[in-house]
């Protein structure tokens, strides 16, 4: 081939592809995936990956060559870049997107095999050793500013490096140093697996039995029913044939305790952790170390299903029903458990999803598969707590600001006179909710969004928490004048507040996203719950998950309904599954949980099913609503938002392309399959000063439908004022 196509990341351009000539002496060596150096522009010599292949260029215009090869050792394969092809095909999004969430960007930025930046100071080195006048006269025949490569950087090298900046010879601009995330557990000794038992052998069993089924299987357990140690089994005997596992969890926190029980299971030599917080050194290390084959497993989060993991055996992804998986902003709006299902195709091996609470989709899907495994006990046989509703309808009056019900607050004292820990619910962060004018009803909305604007005690502002814009509580009613502004509804934050003045003496903590603003807060928090230091934990759904302190045993819902009445058609499902998994939480050792829901609605079909932990009632319900109304898994999403600062061209806009697509719909033949809805307003009006309007499309024949419709949406242009977001299976249609 004569040219190659290659990625640079460039400032204020972004990532981009570019075409360069190969010389001649390259041709032979040169490899998708490797590192290069390209002239570009008045910038020099830039780094560059090569990612294809070809023998024309549109235009005529004069190609640049390729000035060297950094590293002959490619970082990615063709197979992974064909795996990205398809991801922006799916999401309708460009291949640029996608390689940009895929690859970190230090592999771009930064010369491949650079470990220090330094730069001359002084030239002449009187009375210095011989290797120390060596580096000098090194650096001073390339110039000024050196990047020093990896193989000048031999540990002595490095130490004679610092020796000539502290001395003052050089200075050292940057430094890379690898660090292990694991160090922390280098004299942990490994573990023996734990030996299945009952249900646990029968879903081990199972599983392997469908190891070569082309579909997700899915593990349907209860909490602690000790799916982990099913999975761990299976892992074992993937690394037995030489094969590599992928694992992931739905956030960081869980990716983290999942990693440290990898290591202990399987030593830390063959873990690593991939996740988006994981610092760009750090990241470039385990990409390299991930490409030569040196990490038998990988733990992480969403990210992490674009890691390079080689010759992968097993795809594990654990909590499978939660949207941290799906990202929905920025593009590409992939979901994890999609991608990870078209690489397990690739590499032909199972994937496996788990969850107490599957997905509706996926449960559906699985059944119909015979891939299907379930766990209904607790591994202890600790029996699941069941939940006891109090109908706020009744209790309301009599609770403490008629909030915190009688019959709570009895059981909070109990545990806490037993030294047990509690954790308390409220999914909704902030103060209170709402704002709003006694005198003439009028609630104080986001000037920019379409939304309540919700008051912080803490920081004593009203917060928007769609763009997090701040104001003062104003004093006097913007729209009739009155001062008689008051706040209702409740949020975390007053819940803390209520259940310091009930209990003084009890420690109470807070977790919500609110305090997320310091790094690993949150973490932090979770142990020290771990540990036994907080008595009352209060919190939104992040409290939902994960933990598991057997000296938890009451678990406390202060508005259990407040999921349900979301206008989206997965808000039962969501909240089905927040009160089971919260309600999972209570009693997992040896002492009995309780677990408390308050409501206004007890009789909602998926709250009673929420209540007797009854998933397969709750399905039989779900499901058949979904068959009634067209939605997910009778048919695929693709949700279309357009907006504008202008919100009658938004509205114009949207409307044109319904049109043009109900045309073309008409014209293919394709009408009675793909249903276009909309447009209409979003239920979000307005965000950040963008009014916004969504289109549905509902495609009920799947990758042919699928495939019509990501043709019209790549020839959709917009006027540069209006934004168009394709979102593909979209978590909410909010
Ligand atoms: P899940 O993943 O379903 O929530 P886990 O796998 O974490 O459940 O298991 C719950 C608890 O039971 C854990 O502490 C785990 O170590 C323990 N456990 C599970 N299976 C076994 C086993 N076969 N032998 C001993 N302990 C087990
Ligand atoms: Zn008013
Ligand atoms: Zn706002």
């Amino acid at each position: 081939m004569k040219y190659a196509m290659v990625l640079v990341n460039i400032k204020g351009l972004g990532v981009k592809t570019f075409s360069y000539l190969i010389p001649d002496e390259m041709k032979d060596i040169i490899q998708i995936g490797q590192a290069v150096l390209v002239p570009f522009g008045r910038q020099g010599l830039i780094n560059a990956f090569v990612v294809g292949f070809s023998d024309y260029i549109p235009g005529d215009f004069r190609v640049k060559k390729i000035n060297r090869i950094l590293d002959k050792t490619p970082l990615f394969s063709l197979k992974y870049l064909k795996l990205l092809e398809w991801v922006a095909n799916y999401y309708c999004t460009d291949f640029v997107t996608v390689l940009n969430t895929a690859l970190p960007m230090r592999l771009i930025e930064k010369n491949a095999k650079v470990e220090l930046a330094v730069s001359l100071i002084k030239e002449d080195g009187e009375g210095l050793t011989k290797r120390q006048k060596e580096i000098l006269s090194l650096l001073k025949e390339r110039g000024k500013s050196s990047l020093i490569e990896f193989e000048e950087i031999a540990k002595t090298t490095r130490t004679t490096m610092k020796k000539l900046a502290d001395t003052g010879f050089v200075k050292i601009e940057e430094e890379y140093i690898y660090r292990n995330p694991l160090s922390i557990f280098k004299d942990v000794p490994v573990e023996p697996l734990y030996k299945l038992q009952g249900e646990q052998v029968d879903a081990y069993e199972g599983i392997k039995s469908k190891f070569k089924s082309q579909n997700p299987i899915l593990l349907h357990g209860v909490t602690a029913s000790g799916k982990t140690e099913v999975y761990f089994k299976l892992i074992q005997d993937v690394l037995d044939e030489g094969k590599n596992v992928l694992f992931l969890a739905p956030e960081i926190a869980l990716a983290s305790q999942l990693t440290k029980r990898l290591a202990r299971k399987f030593g830390i030599k063959d873990v690593a952790i991939w996740h988006s917080s994981i610092g760009e050194g750090e990241k470039y290390d385990v990409w390299q170390r991930l490409y030569k084959n040196e990490i038998r497993i990988l733990a992480g989060a969403r990210s992490a299903v674009f890691a390079p993991l080689q010759n992968i055996g097993l795809i594990i992804i654990d909590e499978e029903h939660e949207g941290a998986y799906k990202q929905t902003n920025p593009a590409p709006r992939y979901d994890a458990r999609v991608v990870a299902r078209r690489l397990a195709q690739f590499y032909q091996a199972p994937l496996i999803l788990g969850s107490a609470t599957p997905d509706v989709s996926t449960y559906y899907y699985a059944s119909n598969n015979n891939n299907l495994f379930e766990m209904k006990h607790r591994f202890n046989n600790s029996p699941l707590a069941k939940p006891q509703v109090i109908n706020m309808q009744e209790h309301g009056k009599a609770a403490y600001r008629n909030i915190i019900s009688k019959p709570l607050q009895t059981e909070i004292t109990e545990t806490l006179e037993r030294g047990q820990q509690v954790i308390l619910l409220m999914n909704r962060r902030g103060y209170s909710t709402y704002t709003q004018c006694k005198a003439c009803g009028t609630v104080i909305e986001c000037p920019d969004c379409s939304i309540p604007m919700i008051w912080h005690a803490s920081i004593k502002q009203l917060k928007c928490h769609y763009c997090n814009k701040e104001m003062t509580f104003p004093d006097y009613c913007p729209q009739c004048g009155s001062d008689a502004l008051s706040t209702s509804g409740v949020g975390t934050q007053k819940i803390e507040v209520l259940i310091k003045e009930l209990y003084p003496n009890a420690r109470v903590e807070r977790i919500d996203s609110d305090i997320l603003t310091k790094k690993n807060a949150h973490i932090e928090l979770l142990s020290k719950f771990q540990r036994g230091e907080i008595d009352i934990l209060v919190g939104t759904q992040m409290i939902a998950k994960g933990l598991d302190n057997p000296n938890v045993t009451l678990v406390g819902v202060l508005s259990a309904d407040s999921g349900f009445s979301v206008p989206d058609y997965r808000a039962s499902e969501r909240g089905f599954q927040l009160l089971t998994q919260v309600a999972g939480r209570a009693g997992r050792g040896e002492f009995k949980g309780k677990v408390l829901f308050q409501t206004y609605n007890p009789e909602y079909y998926a709250f009673q099913s929420a209540k007797s932990q009854n998933y397969e009632k709750f399905f039989e319900t779900e499901i058949k609503s979904r068959e009634e109304y067209d939605y997910p898994p009778f048919s695929q999403i693709v949700r279309l938002i357009i907006s504008s600062e202008n919100n009658f061209r938004a509205e114009k806009s949207s409307m044109e392309i319904a049109m043009k697509f109900n045309s073309m719909t008409e014209k293919f033949g394709f009408s009675e399959y793909v249903e276009v809805l909309g447009p209409t307003p979003c239920v979000i009006e307005k965000i950040n000063g963008f009014y916004r309007f969504q289109i549905l499309i509902k495609n009920k024949l799947s990758q042919k439908g699928h495939d019509f419709i990501s043709k019209f949406l790549n020839k959709i242009t917009m006027p540069k004022d209006i934004r168009l977001a394709i979102d593909v299976d979209p978590l909410d249609i909010l």
